[in-house]
């Protein structure tokens, strides 16, 4: 069958919160971009919920701010870290000038695609598969499927943003290296609940090496997440029938929330492998990484969607700048690279990692870890709090930029 083809100056692949958020980079310059999604509508299950306050800033700088905020739970009475059963071991109280913002990730979604369809030069194409990518020294070849035909995309760069199994860093031959968290199998859950009917703050951290647990509202409304971890082995992967996997998510609601969570309906679960892991290179030629597809972190701590959503922060800039100032593309992409990388690196892969030992961590080096934390906040030790402050600003590389 001979394939329709497509010429486009940035064909972004993957429509989940990464390539939503680079192609409407684009679309607000004025440049010609089109999405290519493999599924027919966006990814509703349950993923990120918490919206860190550097991606808040960006999305202040692209007009998006008041409708994620629309959507979301802004908690100003912040978060505990807890044993299961709620006894409190920290609290960490919010505030309004520095509120914790709950918006589940497909909610951001929905806000980035309808501000995207605002814009005159964005596409995006639903059904679409990338099979293969080549390129050569002035242009891209992209091979889809969509609806069952092949297409074929000619574009001057491209962005890969089509997640943990990205077909764009299959086809560039590139690694993700690094390694699986084989301790357990994540269990994401949205049970219709209110926590404050188990006297809960709105955000938890309950610790423990067994029945540990990230609680949150999922946003304005009702809904409340629960993620979880059941033992690997045992797990057989995630492979249980519906009634057995929610069996032992009610089973560990009532142990770590109480009997009247494991009551509640639940809406909708998904079971995940958590990893540390990153591409050596997001850049070969004319075609970036960014997001899930450079890289994958544990999400104790919402570092995934923050850390994605702010490389295409910069990423949509750089390509900007090449298309609209005719700026080298090797030398910006270049930089794109390193800057992505390192932040990944240096910072939100040790970050995400302490994160995830302060909660189900059992060595003495984990243990000590943690009271160090416990034991600063208590003292409300506020050189080191603003030092954390100070440090975490290096995720974001466009505070800077306009
Ligand atoms: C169950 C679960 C829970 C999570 N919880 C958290 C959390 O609490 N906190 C946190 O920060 N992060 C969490 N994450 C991680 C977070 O969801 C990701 O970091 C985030 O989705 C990355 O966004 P992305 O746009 O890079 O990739 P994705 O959201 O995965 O989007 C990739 C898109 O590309 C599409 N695609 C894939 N292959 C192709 C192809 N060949 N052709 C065309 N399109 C393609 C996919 O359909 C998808 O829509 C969780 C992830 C999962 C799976």
């Amino acid at each position: 069958m001979a394939a329709t083809s497509q010429e486009t100056s940035v064909a972004v692949v993957g429509a989940g919160p990464v390539g939503l958020y680079t192609a409407l980079l684009l679309g607000r310059a004025g440049i010609d971009v089109t999405l290519y999604e493999s599924r027919d509508s966006l990814i509703d299950f349950p993923r990120a919920i918490m919206i860190h306050r550097l991606v808040l800033e960006d999305f202040k700088k692209t007009g998006v701010y008041d409708d994620v905020i629309d959507r979301s739970f802004v908690n100003t009475e912040g978060g505990v870290y807890c044993k299961p059963g709620g006894e409190i071991l920290i609290s960490i109280d919010g505030s309004p000038d520095h509120p914790i913002v709950h918006c589940s990730q497909d909610r951001v979604q929905d806000v980035l695609f309808k501000h995207l369809q605002q814009q005159p030069t964005c596409k995006i194409i639903f059904n679409a598969t990338l099979q293969t990518l080549e390129q050569s020294s002035d242009v891209a070849v992209l091979n889809f499927i969509n609806d069952g035909k092949p297409l074929q995309v000619r574009a001057k760069l491209v962005v890969g943003a089509d997640g943990s199994k990205s077909t764009v860093r299959k086809q560039l031959g590139l690694p993700l290296d690094g390694f699986t968290w084989t301790d357990n199998i994540r269990v994401a859950t949205d049970i219709d609940y209110d926590l404050k009917d188990a006297g809960l703050r709105p955000a938890a951290f309950v610790v423990d090496p067994v029945y540990y647990a990230s609680i949150c509202r999922l946003g304005k409304g009702r809904g409340v997440r629960f993620d979880t971890g059941e033992p690997w082995p045992e797990s057989r992967d995630g492979e249980w029938d519906e009634e057995e996997a929610k069996a032992r998510v009610r089973h560990r609601l009532s142990r770590i929330i109480g009997p009247s969570a494991a009551q509640a309906p639940i809406i909708r679960m998904a079971m995940y492998r958590a990893h540390q892991r990153c591409v050596p290179n997001f850049v070969k030629g004319r075609v970036a990484l960014a997001g899930d597809a450079a890289h994958l972190t544990n999400p104790t701590g919402g570092l995934g969607l923050t850390s994605g959503i702010l490389d295409a922060a910069l990423l949509g800039r750089v390509l900007v700048r090449i298309l609209k100032n005719g700026e080298p593309y090797d030398k910006l992409l270049a930089d794109y690279d390193s800057e992505r990388h390192g932040v990944f690196t240096n910072y939100v892969d040790p970050t995400a990692t302490r994160n995830r030992k302060r909660v189900l961590g059992t060595d003495p080096d984990d243990l000590a870890e943690r009271e160090s934390f416990f034991a600063r906040l208590r003292a409300g030790d506020v050189e080191w709090l603003e030092a954390q402050f100070r440090e975490e600003q290096v995720m974001s590389s466009t505070r800077d930029m306009p």
